[in-house]
């Protein structure tokens, strides 16, 4: 194996020691807590895991933690109501639903519903019209936690061509963004792509964001290339155990790569890690304190 380890456990610890402090600033020299309000709606599990490890990573850098759980079968107007009056609430700075919702509720009409600068997942079309035209936004943690890894172990991206596989609207999309205004020459592939092994061969950077188990095989790789992993998939092993895997073939392609994320432990834990930065960001623009919001670099 010849790729470097981009240890995306370890770079988490680091943007959290950096929202601790810029928490402990914000307290100190201006009275002001960020506070973070997460609402679950049902229990699905994977999601209560989700909410529960947010709520514990925000109290731990010293934030406010608003926990709102609601059943299963809430109507749309109590969840619009909830979100109007944290949309209101001063103690509040990001506002996070937690998706997938229950089928019966719009998901578009509900994540439009945040007020645009207490959207701290970055969903809300006015932040993804800010991303998509360059200019200050909220931006969706999972691709900002990539961006953050491929600045950290490249410098610049430049120049860099880079394929994202997969178009969702919460990764590959603000993805190819991301590193398309990092001056990325940017390729998105989908189910649709005509050879794909083709086009990833030529990436210097691939983010394969597919939620297919080890679809990405080593000899798609070009020798020396980065590449993220953002892929959650549980597959079945042995004995009726089960294993975490990301959407490349880990072993093969970091045979042929210059760098690459594990899974676990390396985009996973950025994602939260950057929710917590984002509140800060919200925090921060709410309060009119935007010069102390490049805390992270
Ligand atoms: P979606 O299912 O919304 O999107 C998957 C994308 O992959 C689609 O654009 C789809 O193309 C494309 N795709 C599917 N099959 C192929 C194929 N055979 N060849 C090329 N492209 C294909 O998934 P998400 O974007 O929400 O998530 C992707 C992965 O990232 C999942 O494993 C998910 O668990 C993980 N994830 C991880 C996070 C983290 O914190 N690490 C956070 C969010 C997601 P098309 O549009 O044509 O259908």
């Amino acid at each position: 194996m010849s790729a470097q380890i981009i240890d995306g456990k370890a770079f988490a610890a680091t943007v959290r020691q950096k929202v601790a402090a810029k928490v402990s600033e914000l307290k100190t020299a201006h009275g002001i807590t960020p506070g973070l309000a997460v609402v679950l709606v049902g229990t699905d599990p994977a999601s209560q895991v989700y909410v529960r490890s947010k709520g514990k990573q925000t109290v731990q850098v010293g934030m406010n933690s608003f926990e709102h759980k609601l059943d299963a079968d809430t109507s749309e107007d109590v969840l619009l109501d909830l979100i109007d009056s944290l949309n209101a609430d001063p103690a509040v700075h990001g506002i996070l639903v937690q998706l997938p919702l229950p089928g019966h509720l719009d998901e578009t009409l509900v994540i439009n519903r945040i007020a645009p600068e207490k959207d701290v997942d970055g969903f809300h079309i006015a932040n993804v019209g800010l991303l998509g035209t360059g200019q200050k936004s909220m931006v969706p943690c999972t691709p900002l936690g990539c961006l953050l890894m491929l600045r950290d172990y490249h410098g610049s991206l430049s120049g860099k061509n880079a394929v994202v596989i997969g178009r969702s609207n919460i990764v590959g999309k603000p993805m190819a963004q991301l590193l398309l205004n990092d001056s990325c020459t940017v390729t998105i592939a989908h189910s649709r792509t005509a050879d794909l092994p083709d086009v990833v061969r030529r990436a210097d950077i691939v983010v394969a964001a597919v939620g297919r188990p080890e679809m990405v095989p080593g000899d798609w790789i070009k020798p020396g290339a980065t590449v993220i992993d953002v892929g959650i998939n549980r597959i079945d092993i042995e004995d009726g155990k089960t294993k975490l895997v990301g959407d490349v073939a880990y072993e093969s392609c970091a045979a042929v790569a210059g760098a690459i994320t594990p899974v676990p432990g390396g985009v996973g834990p950025m994602t939260i890690a950057c929710l917590l930065a984002n509140t800060v960001t919200a925090c921060c623009r709410i309060n009119n304190l935007t010069d102390g919001e490049d805390f992270l670099s």
